[in-house]
């Protein structure tokens, strides 16, 4: 069992490298919404590793991001509104020069017209920040944190926390910045379950549940706050191994089940994806037999989760996934972290899909354990603001 909590560059928002085919090795946030949105596209991202067009609006959220990040570098008096509005051009000739691909987005635009409104609307997202936070009297004890764990499971937990904010009690509050709308309470299960896995990956860290996880969302002007329990984070904790399970049943056997949903909109991948007529790349990873697989354990090299034969009880299923898997080339249902799932929350994301509420026959054996699994979780009492053991509230 091993951990990390270091401070290192977030990855850009997209920028994949092709023709690099490899098994998963850890699990993050927006790769268990990959997946539990669409394995095919997982697979895509993930295995593939396609490359995908950069998007303006995952491109605007890395900058956000940024001046966010930056502005705390400042003395408290002189976090104003103003200056971090002038940061964001700065902040994006700075990603620019790090991702000269994101050029493109406005190489059809000579006279700057687009450029200057998308800046105009960064600037705007920096600003409604300053209504909904004071930063003149915070100071957070982390930004862009990269944190990892390893759970006794041998699963690998990773990803990126925007801010970390320690009280003098010790009270740790995990805070993470939407450039999107605030969704409406029952699509609100994506951006909790994406809370509440670094929750778990903080008190696996330190050793203390983090007394509240709290949203921002700038493009509404909301703050969504929850504060979480012990017990729900271990059933978030056997939902991520019952899902790690059916990704590695996937991979193993090569059955990654598209899964159309709204987000296909938003995927790059439409071309390559059978829902919409196209043939998947041969699949780059050996396969086995789907039984063959189940019954060899799917853990790649980690200890199968207790209830994996529970939460995935049937690899037949799985191998009965018909022709469906061939090949599929593409998945870009948002090309960034932030503003991607953003868009989705935006977009109606469903929020029973992505509890798996309904998707197993769709998608295979490997979301029937996240039906099983997100049951657990009670996402929907959660998000309506029921959970036994957490509260979600707005202020
Ligand atoms: S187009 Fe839709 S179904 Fe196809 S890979 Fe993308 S998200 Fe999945």
């Amino acid at each position: 069992m091993g951990s990390s909590f270091e401070k290192i560059p977030r990855a850009g928002a997209s920028g994949r490298r092709a023709g690099s085919a490899e098994r998963p090795m850890a699990l993050s946030p927006s790769r268990a919404g990959d997946f539990m949105r669409c394995p095919l596209l997982y697979r895509f991202r993930v295995i593939d590793k396609l490359p995908e067009k950069p998007s303006a609006a995952a491109t605007r959220g890395t900058v956000v991001h940024a001046v966010l990040e930056r502005l705390f570098d400042a003395p408290a008096a002189e976090r104003t509104a103003a200056g971090a509005r002038a940061m964001v051009p700065d902040e994006w000739e700075k990603l620019l020069a790090k991702r000269p691909e994101l050029a493109e987005l406005f190489e059809d635009d000579p006279r700057g017209e687009r450029l200057a409104g998308w800046l105009g609307d960064a600037e705007r997202l920096v600003e409604r920040w300053f209504t909904l936070e004071d930063p003149t009297r915070l100071e957070p004890a982390d930004r862009e944190l990269y944190v990892e764990t390893v759970l006794d499971s041998g699963l690998t937990l990773r990803g990126f926390i925007d801010r970390v904010d320690v009280a003098p009690s010790g009270e740790v509050r995990l805070v993470d910045y939407k450039t999107g709308k605030a969704p409406a309470p029952r699509f609100r299960s994506e951006p909790l379950f994406q809370m509440q896995f670094y929750a778990l990956v903080m008190w696996r860290l330190r050793g203390v549940v983090p007394r509240r996880l709290q949203l921002v969302y700038l493009g509404s002007g909301d703050v969504l706050t929850y504060d979480p329990g012990e017990e729900e984070l271990r059933a978030v904790e056997r939902k991520l191994l019952a899902l790690w399970e059916a990704i590695a049943l996937a991979t193993e056997t090569g059955d990654w089940r598209p899964k159309p949903s709204r987000l296909c909109g938003w995927c790059d991948h439409q071309a390559v994806c059978p829902e919409f007529g196209g043939t998947p790349p041969p699949y780059p990873l050996p396969v086995v037999d789907a039984g063959a697989a189940s019954a060899a354990g799917t853990g790649f090299g980690s200890g199968a989760p207790a209830d994996a034969e529970e939460a995935v009880p049937d690899a037949g299923a799985a191998s009965a996934a018909e022709a469906r898997s061939g090949a599929g080339t593409d998945a870009g249902v948002d090309a960034g972290a932030e503003a991607g799932a953003d868009a989705g929350a935006e977009a109606g994301l469903d929020a029973g899909a992505v509890t798996g509420v309904d998707a197993g026959a769709e998608a295979g054996a490997g979301v029937d354990a996240e039906a099983a699994a997100g049951a657990e979780v009670g996402v929907g009492a959660v998000a309506s603001g029921q959970g036994a053991q957490g509260r979600m509230g707005q202020v």
